[in-house]
Formats: structure tokens, C-alpha cells, sequence
């Protein structure tokens, strides 16, 4: 069976790749100042249990166990759809349908976050198809409104916190799998990208981030000519892929632009798909906590 390509994949975002990356900053700089969360899952002074969590393995953010602060959500849907109307105009009338149900209170932003948090998928399709919207618009578009919240839980938990003790190939403040890898100057190390919460962490340079896999034998690469700055990482144990920037490896810069180049390599997903490769959707994935 193939994968569904995810929203993004079907969009030609590479010609405004800059343009929504652009687009997603500002939007999370006009929010960045306001407090977004009544109370987070840990305290973020709690340094030593938070550092402990990491060690173990366990990733940081818990859903069930935070409180938005009133009116946030509505703030950020707002923001959010009159950028993807001015910057995702191939979707301009499911944008449209979303602002109706919004204003209308039949899709009241408080609950398309907190469905959003907690992979609450029914609750999507429900939406998606009572209101006639494609299910992967509103999903791309759920994983935005869900962004600024789970980044700035990223930043506060991660503050001053010691990260190279995550040795994991999801991502240590929400769990998801990673989308875009990155070479790094490190000698056998890389970074990997989770863009739900825009958090990078180190990795190991061989092994599937997915499965774990370490057997040289069962991973690779694929190459296009076209984007020789890239590579598509492959595990034949779990058939998943991670495209990863390889040139030019500069030093391990932090403020280096991980949106911009995701939305540029949306054209290597087929390709993969073609070879066989599954995509990881974005929204579903996630690795449970361990008990
Ligand atoms: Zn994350
Ligand atoms: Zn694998």
C-alpha cells in the first residue's frame, strides 16, 4: 500500500519555501512574548528532575498534564489562517471553511489544540468531514496552531538543561520522530529536527532514527541530482526515510533556519515514496512514553 504524502508534500512549497518559513516566524515572534500555559507538565525550575527525564530517556512534554492559558489558542488560529490564506492560496477555500466553523464556534480553537496535543485523530476527521475539509489541510494547519504552544513548553523546559543526555532518535521535549536531519561538523554525529515543536538535538550519524537499526547492511542513501545538498537517508528494517542536509556541514550553528530548508525538500518525498520509503506522518507519530 503507499503512504498518503502529507500536506506539505503535496505542495509546491519549494517555490515559497522562504516565504512561509518567513511567515511561521513572525507569527511565532508575535506570540513569543505572551505567556501561552496557566501551568506547564513539569516546572520548569524543577532543573534536576527535567535533567533526570532526559537521562532516562523520557521525553518532557505531557498534554494531559498542562493548562492554556484562556484566549491563547484563539490568538494563534487567528494569526495563523490569515497567513497560510496570504502564503497556502492553493488551499484558499478549505482556509475559508475553517474561519467559518471558527467563528461560528463549531470548531472552537481551544479544542482543535487540545485534539492537536493529544493525537486526538477521530476528533480531526470528524471536523474534516462534517465541514468538508481536505483532512490533510486541516492537519497541517492543526500541527501550526499546536506549534508556538509546544515550542515555547520547548524553550522553557529546555532552558539551561543539559540536552546532549538525550540519546534518542524522537524528540526529547514532545516525541515526535524528527523530519529533516542535518550533518554536523561533529565527527559520527548529526542533528535531527522535529518541526512540532522546533526543537534540534544531536544524534548519532549511522542508525535509523526510527527503528534503531544500526546494521550498515540495511541502511543507505538516495541522491537527486537536482538537490545535491541533500541526501535521503534509508533503513530497509522499517522502510522509513530522513532527509538530511549534508552541504555545506558547518559548525553546530543553533540558529540555523531548519523551516526554511523542510519546506525546500518537500520534492524529495516522492521520491522516496517511489523507491519504496514510507513517510512518517507528522501529526500521528509519536513514541510512547516509557512506563
Ligand atoms: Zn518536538
Ligand atoms: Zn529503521
Amino acid at each position: 500500500m503507499e503512504a498518503p504524502m502529507t500536506f506539505a508534500e503535496q505542495q509546491d512549497t519549494s517555490k515559497s519555501a522562504g516565504e512561509l518559513s518567513e511567515a511561521m516566524r513572525e507569527m511565532a515572534a508575535a506570540v513569543s512574548d505572551e505567556e501561552l500555559f496557566e501551568s506547564l507538565c513539569v516546572e520548569p525550575d524543577k532543573k534536576d528532575k527535567i535533567q533526570k527525564q532526559l537521562e532516562k530517556g523520557e521525553y518532557l512534554f505531557a498534554p494531559e498534564r498542562i493548562k492554556v492559558k484562556e484566549g491563547a489558542a484563539d490568538k494563534v488560529f487567528e494569526l495563523l489562517i490569515d497567513a497560510f490564506k496570504e502564503h497556502l492560496s492553493e488551499k484558499t477555500e478549505d482556509w475559508e471553511k475553517l474561519g467559518q466553523a471558527y467563528r461560528s464556534g463549531q470548531i472552537p480553537a481551544d479544542k482543535l489544540l487540545e485534539a492537536t496535543l493529544r493525537h486526538r485523530w477521530d476528533a480531526l476527521q470528524g471536523w474534516a468531514q462534517k465541514f468538508s475539509l481536505d483532512i490533510d489541510a486541516l492537519q497541517f494547519f492543526s500541527l501550526y496552531l499546536a506549534r508556538p504552544f509546544r515550542q515555547q513548553a520547548a524553550e522553557l523546559l529546555l532552558d539551561r538543561t543539559q540536552l546532549s543526555a538525550w540519546q534518542k532518535g524522537f524528540c526529547p521535549v514532545c516525541g515526535h520522530n524528527p523530519v529533516l536531519g542535518r550533518m554536523i561538523g561533529a565527527p559520527g554525529r548529526r542533528r535531527l529536527w522535529c518541526c512540532c515543536c522546533n526543537t534540534s538535538w544531536v544524534f548519532a550519524r549511522i542508525g535509523c532514527p526510527f527503528c534503531g537499526n544500526q546494521s550498515q547492511d540495511q541502511l543507505g542513501y538516495l541522491t537527486v541530482e537536482e538537490f545535491a545538498s541533500y541526501r535521503i537517508y534509508v533503513c530497509d528494517n522499517c522502510k522509513r526515510y530522513l532527509k538530511t542536509v549534508v552541504h555545506p556541514e558547518e559548525s553546530d550553528k543553533d540558529d540555523w533556519d531548519y523551516e526554511r530548508e523542510y519546506f525546500s525538500a518537500v520534492a524529495l518525498d516522492p521520491i522516496a515514496i517511489r523507491e519504496g520509503y514510507i513517510a512518517e506522518p507528522v501529526w500521528l507519530a509519536r513514541c510512547e512514553q516509557p512506563a
